[in-house]
């Protein structure tokens, strides 16, 4: 584990998991909301594995607004946003979309290994459940999911400080 600035490394991802979709379709777009809290400090994290966590709640909330967007009007604005905030605990981070959200019947197997909706070639289905290890088994931390069909989604993950 090495001392790691999470919002750095939140800017980083973000704009690797917009660009990663803009390569693919030139018709993604979104507006990006950040809100990193100035006062984190570093935070004791395998670096490397917690980039890959980001980048994957960043491109699942971008391709879920995507989906979204597909069958929208164009009143419609695709959105993410992403917060970090220190808490008393840890360093929380948030990630909201205003995308196609998760519906009640897949809720529970979203973190799944192999568990996607996306067609072949798009997803693996493993992001979250390599997610769950990294975060949970690996930091210690929490993955909470909010989320509405339709409507929103919303990852929040707190990392503990030691
Ligand atoms: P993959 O992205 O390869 O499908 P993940 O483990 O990252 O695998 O996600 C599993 C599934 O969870 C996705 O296929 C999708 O159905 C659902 N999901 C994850 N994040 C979101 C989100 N932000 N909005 C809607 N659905 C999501
Ligand atoms: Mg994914």
């Amino acid at each position: 584990k090495e001392a790691t600035d999470i919002n750095k490394l939140a800017d980083e991802y973000l704009r690797l998991a917009y660009h990663g979709l803009r390569a693919k379709d030139k018709s993604f777009n979104a507006d990006l909301v950040v809100d990193f809290d100035e006062n984190l400090p570093k935070i004791n994290v395998f670096t490397q594995e917690i980039g890959r966590v980001l980048l994957n709640l960043f491109t699942n909330a971008f391709y879920a607004t995507h989906q979204m967007q597909k069958k929208s009007d164009e009143a419609y604005k695709p959105m993410v946003s992403v917060k970090t905030v220190l808490k008393e605990n840890g360093i929380e981070i948030t990630v909201r979309d205003n995308g196609i959200g998760i519906p009640e019947a897949i809720k529970d197997k979203v973190m799944q290994p192999f568990f996607t909706t996306k067609p072949t070639g798009e997803g693996t289905g493993l992001g979250l459940s390599l997610s769950y290890d990294i975060v949970v088994k690996g930091h210690g931390g929490t993955i909470a999911i909010d989320s509405k069909e339709n409507d929103h989604t919303v990852f929040t993950i707190l990392l503990p400080i030691e």
